[in-house]
C-alpha cells in the first residue's frame, strides 16, 4: 500500500513561508498524504506566472505535496492574494504579493480535507536537517505526462516507480482518496484553507489554457 511511503515523515506542526519570510503559516500534520508529480498545462502555466511577476523559477515538473486542511495563518495575511488561472478555472491558488511565491491550492476535488502545496514554489519545513524532501517524502507518482509539451524541452527521468507514470489523471488508485478520511478532521488546531481565502482579495488572471509565458 503507496500511503505507507510517507509513515516516516514528522507529523508534528510544519511550517510554510514564502521566499522572502513575510508570510508565515503553520499546519497542523506534517505528514503529507501523498506526494505526486504533476505534468499538467494548468501548474506549470501558473508557475511560469508567478515566475514572470517575481516568484521561484518554475520547475519543469512541479511536485505536488498534499496535506490536512488544518493551519494557522501566523503573518502576513494583508500580502494574499487568491489567484485562478481563466473564469472556469477550478483551482484557486494563494499567492504571497511580496514575492510571488504559491503557498497553497484548493480544489473541489480535495473536498475541505486536505491542501496542496508546490513544493518548489514555498518553503515547506524539512523532516531532516540534512535529509531533503525529494528523499524523505518523494513523490509517488507522476501525472498528466501527456501535457508535457515540446516546449518544455527533454522530460526528467521519473526516480520513482516506472509502473506510476500516467499519461493523465487519475490512476485507479487515486480513486476517493480525497475521502478515505473524514471530511471534518478529528480535533482540528486551526482553520480551513476554504477559510483563509474568504478573507483574501482573489483576480482572475485570465490566460489561454496551455499558452507558454516564457519562451523555450
Ligand atoms: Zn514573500
Ligand atoms: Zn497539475
Amino acid at each position: 500500500m503507496f500511503g505507507s511511503i510517507y509513515k516516516n515523515c514528522d507529523p508534528s506542526p510544519k511550517s510554510i513561508l514564502c521566499f522572502c519570510g513575510n508570510v508565515n503559516f503553520e499546519m497542523s500534520n506534517g505528514r503529507p498524504r501523498r506526494v505526486l508529480e504533476c505534468c499538467c498545462v494548468d501548474c506549470f502555466q501558473h508557475l511560469e506566472w508567478a515566475s514572470s511577476k517575481g516568484g521561484p523559477i518554475a520547475p519543469k515538473i512541479p511536485t505536488l505535496s498534499y496535506w490536512d486542511n488544518d493551519l494557522k495563518l501566523i503573518k502576513g495575511e494583508h500580502l494574499l492574494q487568491v489567484v485562478i488561472l481563466r473564469a472556469e478555472g477550478r483551482s484557486r491558488r494563494l499567492i504571497s504579493k511580496c514575492c510571488y511565491s504559491t503557498l497553497m491550492v484548493d480544489h473541489p476535488f480535495y473536498n475541505g480535507v486536505m491542501f496542496m502545496l508546490f513544493e518548489e514554489a514555498c518553503k515547506i519545513q524539512w523532516d531532516s536537517l540534512v535529509k531533503s524532501p525529494n528523499l524523505t517524502r518523494p513523490a509517488e507518482s507522476r501525472i498528466f505526462v501527456n501535457d508535457f509539451g515540446e516546449s518544455r524541452g527533454k522530460i526528467p527521468e521519473f526516480k520513482g516507480d516506472q509502473e506510476r507514470i500516467h499519461n493523465t489523471c487519475c490512476p485507479p488508485y487515486l480513486d476517493n482518496w480525497n475521502i478515505m478520511s473524514s471530511q471534518y478532521l478529528d480535533n482540528p488546531k486551526g482553520e480551513k484553507c476554504q477559510s483563509i481565502f474568504l478573507r483574501v482579495p482573489k483576480k482572475n488572471i485570465d490566460l489561454e489554457e496551455g499558452k507558454r509565458i516564457f519562451k523555450k
